[in-house]
């Protein structure tokens, strides 16, 4: 069952995933329960169901040994019968054993399927009364002389009921006014017993409820202090979880053009050549470099630098596919491009299309030579990766063929394989 599982997480995961059903976000939320939430053992529409499943979750074990236990007195108290009352044991023992003690042991088995916390509680507070009950009726079959004797079974309900069984303020309150009530009712109208006997029962039973009372309340009252501080830390815990992976994100971020920096880059390509390894496919990277741009910068100054490099990144950025590939500020003005599952052909067919697109941006650069605008030249390197090949071996690679661009007259793409040193292809315009 899947609430098998929920019993068994921690409680602070537990809390986690009500935030996400509760949609709690912010502690201020949680804060204001601490006053009239605790005073009245009431919360907020969301955060008393909340309290509830915890409550249930938290307790669930004490009811069981509550139950079991009680049931476990309740039939050992058959032998006192026995003693008591053996020409009448068995009436007794009808009521003990066919009556309350079945009643008590469905409630056991319903705490196994039922995971509704109200129910178990409502339940429980019925199997308090039929405890009461049953002993308000061996008061009857005892109506002899000494009925009297079974009189303290009911104070024992009324300690059950408020310390054991754990059960919530308003349920404790409930079922032990119902028994007290009951028994005085079925006193007055049925038992009979004399005034002055009754009087002093109810004073006792009376002063038993009045002292269990600020104890369930206080137990409850705890419960829930319990539960809005670790529902607090877990709200704690998520939000510093959720600020690392910000601060994480911020760290892989190049500031000036918002693309992946170098850090970023050296995780991503290290993951990525793992993976082209174990896959045994492809992978490319291109090494882009603005032309004559310490030209630009000089004619222009710095500023205008900076836009240029914003925009070759935007631009850049277009031609990648945003989940598989990455692109990076390599330093500088230099971009690196990381193609995982992609072979030498379409990696150049990548590159050849982001430097024309660069040239179609038709940037002024008045100390560009021939061209007038902002071109990029561009390295491909494209392998295999077999087992103890290094991936620096690529980048390399990529390096040299950049190195052969800007010696081939810029604004253009090569690239470089081992075997063939000096392919290329041209691209220029
Ligand atoms: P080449 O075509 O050979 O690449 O010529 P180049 O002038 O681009 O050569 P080089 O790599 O020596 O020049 C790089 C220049 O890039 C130096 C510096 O002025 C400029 N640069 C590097 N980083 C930045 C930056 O963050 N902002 C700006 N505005 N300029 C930068
Ligand atoms: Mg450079
Ligand atoms: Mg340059």
């Amino acid at each position: 069952m899947a609430d098998k599982d929920i019993e068994s997480r921690s409680i602070l995961e537990e809390f986690e995933r009500l935030f996400e059903v509760v949609a709690i976000r912010d502690e201020s939320q949680i804060i204001r329960e601490f006053g009239r939430g605790l005073t009245f053992l009431k919360f907020s529409p969301i955060l008393e169901r909340a309290f509830q499943n915890y409550y249930l979750r938290k307790y669930i074990w004490q009811f069981r040994i509550a139950v079991i236990l009680g049931i476990g007195l309740y039939a050992v108290f058959g032998i006192l019968d026995a003693m008591v009352f053996p020409s009448i044991k068995f009436q007794f023992w009808f009521i003990r054993f066919a009556l309350v003690i079945p009643f008590g042991l469905l409630f056991l088995f319903l705490t196994f399927r039922v995971h509704n916390e109200r129910a178990i509680e409502l339940f429980h507070s019925m199997v308090v009364i039929i405890a009461g009950l049953g002993i308000v009726g061996m008061i009857y079959i005892a109506s002899t002389g000494k009925s009297y004797l079974y009189y303290p079974g009911l104070m024992l309900v009324v300690f059950y009921t408020f310390t054991l069984s754990a059960l919530r303020f308003y349920y404790a309150t409930i079922s032990g006014l119902t028994v007290v009530l009951i028994y005085l009712l079925i006193d007055l109208y049925i038992l009979g017993t004399p005034k002055d006997q009754l009087i002093t029962n109810m004073f006792f039973l009376g002063s038993a409820t009045l002292m269990g009372m600020p104890v369930g309340y206080l137990l409850e009252r705890h419960s829930r202090r319990d539960f809005l501080l670790t529902m607090l830390l877990a709200l704690e815990k998520k939000r510093t979880e959720e600020l690392n992976i910000k601060l994480r994100d911020i760290s892989y971020i190049d500031g000036l053009t918002g693309v992946a920096n170098r850090l970023r880059f050296e995780e991503f390509f290290r993951k990525e050549w793992r993976r082209a390894k174990r896959t045994k496919r492809p992978i490319s990277v291109l090494m882009l470099d603005i032309d004559f741009f310490k030209n630009y910068n000089d004619l222009l100054g710095h500023l205008e630098g900076d836009e240029c490099l914003k925009k070759v990144a935007r631009a850049i950025s277009k031609h990648i596919r945003a989940d598989v590939d990455l692109v990076a500020r390599y330093g500088g003005e230099e971009f690196v491009v990381v193609l995982p599952e992609t072979d030498l052909k379409d990696a150049l067919k990548v590159a050849d299309r982001i430097r024309r697109d660069i040239e179609r941006l038709k940037i002024a650069h008045p100390g560009s030579g021939a061209s007038k605008f902002v071109t990029v030249s561009i390295g491909v390197a494209s392998i295999l990766p077999i087992d103890n090949l290094k991936r620096e071996v690529l980048l390399n690679m990529a390096d040299k063929a950049l190195y052969m661009a800007k010696e081939k007259g810029r604004n253009r793409v090569e690239y470089y394989e081992p075997e063939r040193e000096h392919n290329s292809k041209d691209t220029s315009g």
